[in-house]
């Protein structure tokens, strides 16, 4: 479970959520952040930001206002929601053989 949170502490704040795979790595969020919560994925082929210390956000959403790839949304995106059901089918899953052996 807690590669589970910490997958998902890489994709949001107390305020947002972010979509990774939309992310133009124009890196304006992350130089105007304030309280540097915003991280740099920087592979040749893979750019993209991600949420590198959640916990100091203030909610100030400068990020939000300058991001010009939609990137940032209040609620959780819909390619995360998919994620995180087959997360819980699979846990369910697990547990139930856990169950059954018992
Ligand atoms: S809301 Fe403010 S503090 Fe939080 S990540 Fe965006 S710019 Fe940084
Ligand atoms: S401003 Fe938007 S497109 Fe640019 S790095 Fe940040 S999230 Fe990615």
């Amino acid at each position: 479970m807690r590669d589970f949170n910490d997958r998902v502490n890489k994709i949001r704040t107390n305020y947002f959520w972010i979509n990774p795979k939309k992310c133009k790595a124009c890196w304006k969020c992350a130089e105007l952040c304030p309280e540097k919560v915003i991280g740099r994925v920087g592979f040749l082929w893979h750019k993209h930001i991600i949420i590198a210390n959640g916990d100091s956000c203030t909610g100030c959403k400068r990020c939000v206002k300058i991001c010009p790839a939609g990137v940032f949304s209040e609620s959780m995106p819909d390619e995360i929601k998919a994620f995180v059901q087959n997360f819980r089918m699979r846990q369910r899953g697990e547990s139930g053989k856990a169950a059954d052996s018992a």
